[in-house]
């Protein structure tokens, strides 16, 4: 259940709502509005009469029930869109943020040119590989420790945050003292000790929708991250697993808006990893942004040919910002900072 606070409560009506809460066996999760505070109260489903308890203590407004499996990612917890800082970006509520880079973090000049056409065409955010999550053992794996190194000395350069991938519980420490934004992987979705882990960090997370999970799942594969009290997910569509074979993924531009009607999460798509061909992924970058997204995630390289992972897919410098030129009138044209 949401506990909602009267408009300006005092902070002893909170904590004394809070330390109840906590008596009668729930985790409080707090959420600071502009003017009133919300105490989520996450356990067993509350009886009419705890609710009625919470409902007559000082300076309670009212005691609304959640409904769903997923609890902290819904609107019932929170109805306004929440937002997510990704270093100094904002996405969420109204802004809208492009990510791109390379697929993996191959050398440092490859690094730096992917991040100067992410930088020069309005890329807010940096990405790249350094441990890659590959099909075969036998494929490029990543640079791994290395390749953290060459991302923070590109964000040095570009001044853009970082999000790079995590495919283990053990090395989130190590990757979230490097990292601005951590990104789970659509093989990972369901790896619930990665996602508590992720979530215990407390850094921003790039939680990708598996290729086979459901929205209900991936809603409720959320919580691991939230209910460590880590309020800093974005949501990303990337493509599900169906029939169809002339795409790599189909992207389910439906989930954009179903994802935005259930939580108030950040919703953003990878067009590059649906498509797996870079002819298709403006298409895709802007039927998602007009969709209601809030960000997309895209595969820049300034040779996509010569690239050691998903080189069909990488926009090349020319590709990248024709797109974004295009993308700007969309995001603009929904009244969405860009
Ligand atoms: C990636 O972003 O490089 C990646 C591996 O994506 P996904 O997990 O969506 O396949
Ligand atoms: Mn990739």
């Amino acid at each position: 259940m949401v506990i909602v606070m009267k408009k300006d409560a005092k902070r002893e009506a909170i904590d004394r709502v809070i330390s109840e809460v906590t008596t009668l066996g729930f985790t409080p999760h707090i959420s600071e509005g502009e003017s009133r505070t919300l105490i989520g109260a996450i356990g067993p489903a509350p009886t009419p009469e705890l609710r009625e308890h919470f409902g007559a203590m000082p300076e309670v407004e009212t005691v609304v029930p959640i409904t769903k499996p997923f609890k902290l990612a819904s609107r019932e917890f929170r109805h306004d869109d929440s937002f997510v800082m990704i270093g100094d970006v904002k996405t969420g509520n109204g802004r809208f943020v492009v990510a791109a880079g390379p697929c993996g973090v191959e050398s440092r000049e490859q690094l730096a040119a992917a991040a100067r056409i992410a930088a020069d065409n309005g890329a807010r955010v940096l990405r790249g590989g350094a441990y890659k999550p590959r099909t075969s053992p036998y494929s490029f794996q990543g640079l791994g420790d290395e390749g953290l190194e060459l991302l923070a000395e590109a964000r040095e350069q570009t001044g853009l945050p970082i999000v790079t991938e995590v495919t283990t519980p053990e090395m989130v420490a190590n990757v979230a003292a490097t990292a601005d934004m951590l990104q789970i992987g659509a093989r990972n979705t369901q790896n619930f000790a990665l996602l508590a882990e992720a979530g215990k960090s407390g850094k921003p997370v790039l939680f990708k929708r598996g290729m086979s999970t459901s929205i209900n799942e991936f809603l409720q594969a959320a919580e691991y991250i939230l209910s460590q009290g880590n309020p800093n997910v974005v949501l990303c569509e990337r493509g599900i697993r169906t029939f169809e074979t002339a795409t790599r993924f189909t992207l389910d531009v439906s989930a954009v808006p179903v994802l935005k009607e259930l939580t108030h999460l950040p919703v953003w798509v990878d067009p590059s990893h649906a498509a797996g061909r870079r002819s298709l992924v403006p298409a895709l970058a802007l039927s998602s942004a007009a969709a209601g997204a809030d960000g997309l995630i895209i595969e820049v390289h300034a040779k996509p040919e010569e690239a050691k992972s998903d080189a069909a897919q990488q926009l090349d410098q020319a590709e990248f910002a024709s797109l974004m030129g295009r993308l700007k009138s969309v995001v603009q044209a929904l009244g969405k900072e860009f």
